[in-house]
């Protein structure tokens, strides 16, 4: 078979390099510039200055640092919603940057994002049922039956089943902050994706949902192997769901590793100082 001798191998512990699960995404040295907003011919702002890292599947690498420290701006070039200057992004071994939108369409489908307040991305005017019905591949999308089942599905794996009390023929102004952000979860995974990038997905809400939503966030990560890029300016947050932390500030990676270790012994002062807020 096209299986290689480790197939029949144990589990890997993360760390054990060639028998970590399959790195899904990879940034290399990326480096994204803006025009500063001060002087005429000051030299353009690094939002993000080489920045790298790597997402294996099933795991959570959590991005943290302070509002402005370049967090959406490299969620952004993962996503391919914009163009590196320098390096390169890599999305289940495809180049994602630098490539036609035709290139990554294939691929479009494995790599969703949800971000900090849905409604920014929901359709006003279109009830739960069609924001979900249309989200879904082509293929369910067109088959009135196979649609219907499947945001039912969806509903269901995001804590809103059908029935009394649905959200399905509700609009997204008349939801809580928690009901919204299950909605756009569950937009999220109808295409099956490998990889969600969540930008401030929780940001915004109270801190008893926001623990509601993480658990969910935890538990679909559990059945369906899924990678999350979290990205978060809470440590706390950060703390809770990710295996690994990157600390950004100022567009740089200044502190990466394992988050157990990174909380208890934090080495660059800016994080021993991120890590002393929140204890
Ligand atoms: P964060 O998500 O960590 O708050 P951002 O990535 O949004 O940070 O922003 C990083 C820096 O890049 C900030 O100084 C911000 O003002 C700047 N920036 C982000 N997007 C743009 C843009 N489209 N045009 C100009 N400057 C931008
Ligand atoms: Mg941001």
């Amino acid at each position: 078979g096209a299986e290689g001798p480790s197939a029949a191998l144990p589990e890997a512990a993360p760390g054990d390099g060639p028998l970590d699960p399959p790195v899904v995404l990879e940034a290399r040295g990326l480096v994204k510039a803006f025009a500063s907003r001060g002087a005429r011919g000051a030299a353009p702002l690094r939002a993000v200055d080489d920045v790298s890292f790597t997402l294996h599947a099933g795991e959570t690498l959590g991005i943290v640092g302070e509002s402005g420290s370049g967090k959406s701006t490299t969620a952004r070039l993962a996503l391919g919603f914009s163009e590196p200057e320098e390096g390169e992004v890599i999305v289940l071994g495809a180049p994602w940057s630098r490539v036609p939108e035709a290139r990554r369409r294939p691929l479009r489908p494995r790599l969703a994002v949800v971000a900090q307040d849905p409604l920014s991305t929901f359709d006003p005017r279109w009830t739960v049922g069609r924001i979900l019905g249309d989200a879904l591949p082509r293929a369910v999308r067109r088959d009135p039956r196979a649609r219907a089942a499947a945001v039912r599905r969806l509903l269901d794996d995001v804590g809103l089943p059908a029935g009394d009390g649905s959200v399905l023929g509700r609009f997204p102004l008349t939801l809580s902050g928690g009901q919204r952000q299950r909605v756009a979860i569950a937009r999220a995974l109808a295409t099956e994706p490998a990889i969600i990038v969540l930008d401030e997905a929780v940001s915004a809400l109270d801190v008893t949902i926001q623990a509601q939503i993480l658990d969910l966030l935890l538990d679909l990560q559990r059945e369906r192997d899924l990678a999350y890029l979290f990205i978060s300016h809470d440590l706390g947050v950060i703390g809770h769901v990710s295996d690994r932390v990157l600390v950004m500030q100022h567009g740089r990676v200044v502190e990466q590793g394992p988050t157990e270790r990174v909380l208890r012994a934090p080495e660059h002062p800016y994080t021993q100082e991120l890590v002393a807020s929140i204890l």
